[in-house]
């Protein structure tokens, strides 16, 4: 059977889809980019599964409905940002925002998992219970009504940072101004802006995205920013895709500039790693070079921090650089001191006026969902618990999560992730277990987080984050071949993954 008909073959059949039911055996949190991901491979890979997703939303897409900013797009390249199993087939390398939420909805619908999504449904709180091999979930639905569903394993897709609000630090004076603040996870639709004077605080990938959207038709947009970003141009289509698809099938060329765009960025990333200075020295004198000679590099691009210690900001075809040489736009590097009645005052004494003031200043991260978690009646602070894998958290039984590389796609982890669920599913029924649990032992762990960034968002949550070892497999790999290794090919039975049949957990019990 195909893909497609068999896509086709579970849709159809409500006792495979567990439309009604309220036991399944794995249940999805999170309808974005990695639950839709995850289903697809259940389909896929383990047709006989029951499952369902449960989203507190009520669309598709996640991060890439949520967000409705002008210019919203990827930052990554869409070879290796779209599914391994569906191909994006497009020559941009860099797509906006409404072109990825159709490529999601497109692939839900094409292998049939948008039929499990059980939208408004927000799950509050987890509980495991060895005896019976489940967990049960508390889910708040829409109109207040709670509901419990349960599964023997529970697959966390809920993204990273808090969906009702994005990072918003106060600064005095706000109440004061006269114009309009927003913040672009909650981007206003009448917000208009042609001919107004716009000041967007940050320097990150929401800013470098925004300012030259608005600049095209503000009256001008000034980007603030407390301290500089390492911001590089890239072409926004892919030369090698329409050259190669002249003469080569679709699936070989994406798989090509699939492989060639994953090399290139663990090239990049272990030369910034290497040799820092000279990375820096190369950014800024591209930078230099697309902005001229009116705007100082070294000033307005030059980080505090070395290449990748924070994620590095892609431009498309250097737009943000245009709209700066053209004038539309400038950039500012100090610090407010307070807001004013028409504008900002930053502590240099520099006054900018404005009538929009666009604050992208970040997300709030927040860890699996919010969900509260207990295992055998105990709660979990997973900032004590290690991470298995970068899959799973120790002493926490058939448990799996998701968080994308900081140095790469999203994608590119969460399709190795859900490829190995498969596998240890497989695995586990193959053999008859019911509970697979990560075991730490005597395995050290080491300081060093989780996530390699210095940015706002994770260093205010630092404390959640799990903690990993000094080896495999309780690293957390940010490389995609170590991972391809561990993930796609390392063994699953490892020494460090405890599994257990029902009876012997209902007799331990
Ligand atoms: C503006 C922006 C641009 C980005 N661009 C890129 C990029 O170019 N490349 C890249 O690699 N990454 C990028 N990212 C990171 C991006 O979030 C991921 O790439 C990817 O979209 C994450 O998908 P996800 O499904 O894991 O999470 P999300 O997209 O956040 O989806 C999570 C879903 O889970 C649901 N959910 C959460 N908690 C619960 C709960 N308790 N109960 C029920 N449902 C719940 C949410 O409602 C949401 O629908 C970007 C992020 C942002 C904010």
């Amino acid at each position: 059977m195909n893909e497609a008909a068999l896509a086709m073959h579970v849709r159809d059949d409500p006792a495979k889809a567990g439309a009604a039911g309220a036991d399944f055996d794995v249940l999805i949190v999170g309808a974005g980019l990695s639950g839709i991901g995850a289903a697809c491979h259940l389909v896929r890979k383990r047709p006989k599964t029951t499952f369902a997703i449960l989203d507190a939303r009520d669309a598709i897409g996640g991060t890439w409905d949520l967000f409705r900013y002008p210019g919203i797009r990827s930052d990554s390249d869409m070879s290796t940002f779209g599914y391994a199993f569906r191909p994006w087939n497009d020559a941009r390398a860099i797509a906006d925002g409404p072109s990825i939420l159709r490529y999601l909805a497109e692939t839900a619908q094409q292998y049939g998992v948008d039929r499990r999504i059980r939208f408004g449904h927000k799950v509050v709180g987890a509980s495991w219970r060895s005896e019976d091999a489940r967990w049960t979930l508390d889910v708040r639905a829409e109109g207040g009504d709670t509901l419990r569903l349960s599964c023997n394993f529970l697959f966390l897709c809920a993204g990273y940072y808090e969906y009702a609000e994005g990072y918003m630090p106060g600064w005095p004076g706000m109440e004061r101004f006269a114009g309009r603040i927003v913040h672009p996870q909650k981007w206003p639709e009448d917000l208009r802006y042609a001919g107004k004077r716009v000041v967007v605080i940050g320097s990150g990938a929401t800013a470098v995205t925004l300012v030259p959207a608005m600049a095209e038709t503000a009256a001008h947009v000034v980007m603030l920013q407390r301290s500089p970003t390492y911001i590089v141009a890239r072409p926004s289509e892919e030369a090698m895709a329409k050259k190669f698809g002249r003469w080569l099938p679709a699936r070989l060329t994406h798989a090509i500039l699939r492989w060639k765009n994953i090399a290139l960025q663990l090239y990049l990333f272990r030369l910034s790693r290497r040799k820092p200075a000279a990375v820096r020295a190369g950014i800024l004198k591209l930078a230099q070079a697309a902005v001229g000679p009116g705007i100082d590099a070294a000033k307005h691009f030059n980080p505090r921090y070395e290449p990748w210690d924070q994620r590095l900001c892609l431009v498309p075809d250097g737009d943000l650089f245009a709209a700066l040489r053209a004038g539309k736009a400038s950039v500012v590097t100090g610090e407010i001191e307070t807001f004013t009645e028409t504008g900002l005052r930053l502590t240099s004494g520099e006054e900018l006026e404005a009538d929009i003031i666009v604050t992208a200043t970040g997300l709030k991260l927040r860890l699996m969902g919010g969900i509260k978690i207990e295992v055998d009646g105990k709660p979990v602070e997973v900032g004590s618990t290690t991470i298995y894998k970068s899959v799973m958290l120790s002493d926490v039984p058939n448990l799996a999560s998701v968080f994308g590389y900081t140095n790469a796609s999203w994608t590119l982890k969460s399709d190795l992730i859900d490829d190995y669920l498969c596998r240890l599913l497989d695995h586990m029924d193959r053999r008859g277990y019911a509970i697979c649990t990560p075991r730490r032992g005597e395995a050290a762990i080491t300081e060093e987080p989780t996530l390699p960034l210095t940015s706002g968002y994770i260093q205010r949550a630092k404390n959640l984050l799990p903690k990993q070892g000094t080896k495999k497999p309780w690293r957390m790999n940010q490389n995609y071949a170590l991972d391809v290794m561990a993930l796609r090919f390392g063994a699953i039975d490892d020494g460090a993954l405890e599994f257990k049949r029902l009876d012997q957990a209902s007799r331990a019990a």
